[in-house]
């Protein structure tokens, strides 16, 4: 039986697994953190492509979230001015994370390993680990997101780049909401345009019981705002003092910045977007980045998911990407000279990556540049609404793999 060694133990190296698994691969997942991995990216727009997939990996045919059968954009007073109908399901990175995680045996996955070399020959490919564990076999799968330092070993020039914005996010409780402001939070996909920015709210699944029930829900928003290099060494001062170089620790943000987050939140957003932010209890700051690569195979090594190619969340396809790399690289592995077949297989995922990263440059462009711009064209809402977060099916010229 071959034999697969995958870094990284969130979505990517999941559903990895899973497909290996499925294709008869020996595989074992080795995640670096020590206690299980919970509530990142928070909101996930979903797609049938992304459905019939998570299917596939785990058999679950339930709908994966909550329910928006229109994205609206308001007005500063709250009032719908513009409105497009696209049905979708949003759902939340815990949820998918815990459906593919459930599918592989606790005897196949490691946590507290953290791999930092790699090392391999014409017969296989070893990962050392900084606890002292070897682990030696047929192919090693680097998905272990952005900023990977082991990416190194197919492609040394891949680095991330800053998109010249961060974004701003949290969830509320549907029922800590007051009752005028859910007609339209709980309803809408919303996205609502400042000159130079953008918010976006839409309802992903609770945490209790029944989870997708009105009521039990909560709202997902995430507000994207300019920020220099400069601006991001202010955001990122520690209330302890220290100064914090590519995120901050949600509880060390500063009083001072959140004040002034508020305050512009009060005189710009509309009312509805302003109760989400003031009633989040810890909002979270994220620089933007943008990944590329040139090769994703070296010989018995493969990057994959947000290690190989990481696209500005506009195209909210980070997930659906992970698992079509997965799906499509299991088929790849499917027969004895497996070797042979990778170069086509990168090839594909090179395009398809390419072509997500750019597609999501384009989207995000009039977020980076500075107020003082006077040339800055903001976008036509419409085609705001009509192209966020759409699936690989509708987005025109391309095809799926
Ligand atoms: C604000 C925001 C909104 C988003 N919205 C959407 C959306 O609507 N739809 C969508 O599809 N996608 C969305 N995404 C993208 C999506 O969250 C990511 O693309 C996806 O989570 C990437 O998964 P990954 O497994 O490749 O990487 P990650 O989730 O980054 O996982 C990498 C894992 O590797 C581990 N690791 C790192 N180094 C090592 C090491 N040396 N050894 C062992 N383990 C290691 C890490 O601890 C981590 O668990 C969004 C992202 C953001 C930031």
């Amino acid at each position: 039986m071959p034999t697969a060694t995958i870094i990284g133990g969130s979505i990517a190296g999941l559903f990895t697994a899973n497909a290996l698994i499925q294709k008869g691969w020996n595989v074992t997942v080795h995640e670096k953190v020590e206690s299980p991995l919970s509530g990142r990216g928070a909101g996930i727009a979903t797609y049938d492509e992304l459905a019939d997939l998570v299917f596939k990996a785990t058999g679950n045919n339930q709908v994966l979230g909550t329910k928006a059968k229109t994205r609206v954009s308001l007005d500063i007073k709250g009032n719908i001015n513009s409105s497009y109908d696209y049905p979708q399901v949003y759902t939340s990175w815990q949820y998918l994370f815990s459906l593919l995680r459930n599918n592989i045996k606790n005897s196949k996955y490691f946590m507290n390993d953290d791999c930092i070399k790699i090392i391999q020959d014409d017969e296989s490919a070893t990962a050392l680990f900084s606890n002292g564990k070897k682990k030696k076999s047929d192919l090693i799968i680097i998905a272990n997101g952005m900023k990977s330092v082991i990416r190194k070993y197919v492609d040394q020039n891949a680095i991330p780049q800053y998109a010249g914005y961060v974004g701003w996010r949290g969830v509320v409780n549907e029922k800590d909401i007051s009752v005028e402001s859910l007609k339209i939070l709980s309803e809408y996909f919303v996205i609502v345009l400042p000159f130079n920015q953008q918010i976006a709210s839409y309802p992903i699944a609770g945490e209790g019981e029944n989870p997708f029930d009105k009521g039990n829900r909560r709202i997902n928003w995430i507000w994207y705002k300019p920020a220099t290099e400069k601006d991001l060494k202010k955001l990122f001062l520690g209330k302890s003092g220290k100064q914090y170089k590519d995120g901050i620790p949600p509880n060390e943000i500063l009083d001072q910045v959140l004040k002034q987050l508020l305050l512009e939140a009060n005189n710009i957003l509309p009312p509805q977007m302003y109760e989400l932010i003031i009633k989040t209890s810890q909002p979270l700051i994220q620089p933007i980045y943008d990944l590329e690569s040139n090769f994703m195979v070296n010989k018995r090594l493969i990057t994959l998911g947000d290690a190989a190619f990481t696209a500005r969340p506009h195209v909210g396809m980070g997930v659906t990407k992970a698992a079509i790399d997965a799906f499509t690289l299991s088929n790849s592995l499917s027969s004895n000279n497996y070797l042979n077949n990778l170069s086509k297989w990168e090839k594909n995922r090179i395009k398809a990556g390419k072509f997500l990263v750019n597609r999501s440059r384009e989207l995000g462009i009039y977020l980076s540049k500075s107020m003082k711009n006077e040339t800055l064209i903001m976008p036509d809402i419409l085609n705001v609404l009509s192209d966020t977060a759409i699936s690989l099916y509708e987005i025109k010229n391309h095809s799926i793999d």
